[in-house]
C-alpha cells in the first residue's frame, strides 16, 4: 500500500530506488551458536568481510575530489586505523573460536564493548569517536551480509539503492554514491551537517528528519525520494513514476542549459559583474573550476597534503602541489591558505596540541604555524617558489589579532632573504590577506586591515563561534543558521570596511555556493564569491535573476532584523527563489 513519510531536504533532487535500511542493530544476525566443524569457514567469513571492508575504503580514497575529500579522507583514514586494529581482531577470532558466535554476532558484540570503552571517557572527542567504532563494524557487518544474499543484491542492483538510517557518516555517504546508492534519507540529521554537505556536492538527493523512516520502511520496498518536496513515498503508484519520469526529463533540460554556461560571463540582471572563485585542494577541482568558467582560485586548503601522510610534506612536495596548481588556472589568481590544522582538522604528523579541553578555541590555524616556525617556513618557501609560475597570494587562516599577520610577514620577508642568498627565484610582490572566521578579526578588521592586502570571509567558523555553536553539531540547528542577524550585520560590516580601505574581499564558507544565499550576499554587498567549483553554474545562473542595485537598498532592512526567521521572510519578499 503506498504511503508517505515527510523530511527536510537536504539535497535536493528526486530518486527512485530500493530502501536499503542500515542500522547496526537492526542487522538481522543469526544467533545460533556455531558448531566446532564450521569455525574455520565462519572466521574465513569474518576475514573475507573485513578485507572487502578495507578494499571499500582503500577505493573510495582514490575515487575523492573536491573540497569536502579532505574532511572524508579523515573519516576514512581513522576506519582504516580500526579495521587494522590488533585487539579489535583479536577479540573477533576469540568471539568466533572460543565463544563459538557467528562473525555477524562476534561483529556486534565487539561493537558493544568499544563503544562503552569510548563512552565512558572523559575527552568529549574521543568519546564522539564511538560512531567511528559503530560506522566501521557496520561496513564490515553490510560485507558480510552482501556474501550471504548476493541474489537479493543483484535485484536491488538493478533499480539502485536509498540508504535509510539514523544518520549516515559522509565516508559511508561517498562510498555508497561509488557503489551506486541513489539518496539517503535519515531519521535525524542537520541540512548543515558534513554528510549533508557531502551529499548536495555529490548531487544526490537527501532528505533528514523522516523521523519514523526506520519503522514504516522496510528493506527493500520501492520507495521515491522526493527531495524536491520533501516527501518520501513507499509503494510508489503509477502516478508517482509518471511525476518521477517528468522530474527527470526536466532535470535533464536543466542541466544541459546550465552548461551552457561555462562560458558565460558573471553579471547580475542589471549587468554588474561578480567574480566567481573556487574552493579548491585536488587536482580534479582545478579541472573542475576551468572547465566551469571560475575567474581563479579563492581558497586553496592545503591541509590536504599533511593529512594524508605521517611525515611532514617535503617543501619540494610541496612546491610541486602548489606550482602544478598555479601553472593548471593557467595565468589566473590562486589564493594559496596557509596551513589551517587543529580543531577537527588533527594531523597524522602529531603537530596538533593534544588533550585540548577545547581544540575549536585552542591552537588551530596560524596560531599553530606560528608555533611552529621552521615548519611553517618550509611552507612559506614553497609558496614563494611557487609564485614565480603565475599570480598567488597568500591567506592567512584563523587570524584573531595584527600581531599574527606581522609574525607571517616576518617569517615571509626571512624566507624571501634566505632563497634569495640560494639564487633561487622569487616573485616580486605576495599578496598577503587574512581569513576573517574569528568574531575579533572581523570587529577589528580596520586594525588588520593595516597589514592585510585582501579579506576572505569563512562563514563556516565565523558563523560557529560568533553563535557558540559547533558547525557540526546537528542538535544546534535552530541557532546555526547562516540567516542569523548577528552574522548578517558582521559580514556587511566586513565587506563595507573592506570596500572603504580598498582591499577585495571574498567570502569562501558554505554559503558563498548556495544559490539560496546569492540574493542575501549580494543584498549584503559581496561581489567576490568562493565555492565548490560544481557550484560556479548554479550561482552565475542565480545572478543572472537578480537585480544588484535593488538588493543593496534592501540590506538596511536585512541587516536590521531581529531574528534570522525574520530574514528569512525579508528574502522570500525581496528575492523569491
Ligand atoms: C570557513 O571556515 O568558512 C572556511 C572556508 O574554512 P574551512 O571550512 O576550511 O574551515
Ligand atoms: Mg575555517
Amino acid at each position: 500500500m503506498r504511503h508517505t513519510l515527510s523530511g527536510t531536504a537536504a539535497s535536493r533532487g528526486m530518486a527512485l530506488g530500493r530502501a536499503r535500511l542500515v542500522q547496526p542493530s537492526r542487522y538481522l544476525v543469526d544467533t545460533r551458536p556455531l558448531g566446532e566443524e564450521e569455525i574455520e569457514a565462519e572466521l574465513e567469513r569474518l576475514h573475507r568481510a573485513l578485507d572487502i571492508a578495507r578494499q571499500e575504503l582503500h577505493e573510495l580514497r582514490g575515487k575523492l575530489h573536491g573540497a569536502l575529500a579532505r574532511e572524508v579522507n579523515e573519516f576514512i583514514d581513522a576506519h582504516s586505523l580500526l579495521l587494522d586494529d590488533a585487539e579489535l581482531l583479536r577479540g573477533l577470532d576469540e568471539l568466533v573460536r572460543i565463544g563459538h558466535y557467528r562473525a555477524g554476532v562476534a561483529l556486534k558484540k565487539q561493537r558493544d564493548r568499544l563503544v562503552k570503552v569510548f563512552e565512558a571517557m572523559d575527552d568529549p572527542y574521543l568519546r564522539s569517536r564511538k560512531e567511528d567504532i559503530d560506522q566501521v563494524i557496520s561496513r564490515v557487518i553490510s560485507a558480510l551480509q552482501r556474501q550471504t544474499t548476493r541474489e537479493e543484491r543483484k535485484l536491488a542492483a538493478r533499480v539502485g539503492e536509498i540508504l535509510v538510517a539514523d544518520t549516515v557518516a559522509p565516508a559511508d555517504m561517498a562510498h555508497l554514491t561509488g557503489s551506486g546508492l541513489l539518496g539517503a534519507l535519515t531519521t535525524s540529521g542537520s541540512v548543515y551537517s558534513h554528510s549533508a554537505i557531502l551529499a548536495r556536492s555529490l548531487d544526490l538527493p537527501m532528505l533528514v528528519g523522516a523521523r519514523d523512516a526506520l519503522s514504516v520502511i522496510h528493506d527493500d520496498d520501492l520507495i521515491l525520494l522526493d527531495a524536491e518536496h520533501g516527501e518520501i513515498i513507499v509503494h510508489p503508484t503509477a502516478q508517482d513514476l509518471a511525476r518521477y519520469r517528468a522530474w527527470q526529463r526536466e532535470a535533464a533540460q536543466e542541466g544541459r542549459r546550465l552548461a551552457a554556461l561555462a562560458n558565460a560571463p558573471t553579471l547580475t540582471r542589471d549587468g554588474v559583474g561578480v567574480r566567481l572563485l573556487a574552493n579548491a585542494e585536488m587536482p580534479a577541482d582545478i579541472a573542475m573550476a576551468r572547465a566551469r568558467g571560475a575567474d581563479g582560485v579563492g581558497l586553496y586548503r592545503t591541509e590536504f597534503l599533511f593529512l594524508r601522510q605521517k611525515e611532514l610534506p617535503s617543501e619540494d612536495e610541496q612546491f610541486i602541489a602548489y606550482r602544478d596548481l598555479v601553472l593548471g588556472m593557467g595565468g589566473l589568481p590562486v589564493t594559496i591558505r596557509t596551513l589551517d590544522l587543529g580543531a577537527d582538522k588533527a594531523d597524522a604528523a602529531g603537530l596538533v596540541l593534544r588533550g585540548e579541553d577545547n581544540p575549536a578555541l585552542g591552537v588551530r590555524g596560524v596560531r599553530l604555524s606560528l608555533r611552529y616556525p621552521s615548519v611553517f617556513t618550509t611552507q612559506i618557501r614553497a609558496i614563494l617558489r611557487a609564485a614565480c609560475y603565475g599570480p598567488v597570494r597568500v591567506l592567512v587562516p584563523m587570524v584573531t589579532q595584527p600581531d599574527e599577520l606581522i609574525a607571517v610577514r616576518t617569517l615571509f620577508k626571512l624566507a624571501r632573504a634566505e632563497l634569495k642568498r640560494e639564487n633561487v627565484d622569487l616573485p616580486e610582490k605576495l599578496q598577503v590577506g587574512a581569513m576573517i572566521e574569528v568574531p575579533a578579526a572581523a570587529l577589528n578588521v580596520r586594525a588588520l586591515m593595516e597589514h592585510a592586502d585582501f579579506l576572505a570571509i569563512g562563514t563556516n567558523d565565523l558563523a560557529q563561534y560568533v553563535l557558540a555553536a559547533d558547525r557540526g553539531n546537528d542538535a544546534l540547528d535552530n541557532i546555526y543558521n547562516p540567516l542569523q542577524p548577528a552574522l548578517l550585520r558582521l559580514i556587511a560590516y566586513v565587506i563595507a570596511a573592506g570596500r572603504r580601505a580598498g582591499k577585495s574581499v571574498s567570502l569562501c564558507g558554505e554559503i558563498g555556493g548556495d544559490p539560496n544565499f546569492t540574493a542575501l550576499l549580494l543584498a549584503l554587498g559581496l561581489t567576490e564569491f568562493s565555492m565548490h567549483p560544481g557550484q560556479i553554474l548554479h550561482v552565475r545562473d542565480r545572478l543572472a535573476a537578480l537585480d544588484h542595485a535593488a538588493l543593496r537598498r534592501q540590506s538596511a532592512r536585512l541587516v536590521h532584523a531581529n531574528t534570522y526567521e525574520e530574514v528569512e521572510a525579508l528574502l522570500a519578499e525581496i528575492a523569491p527563489a
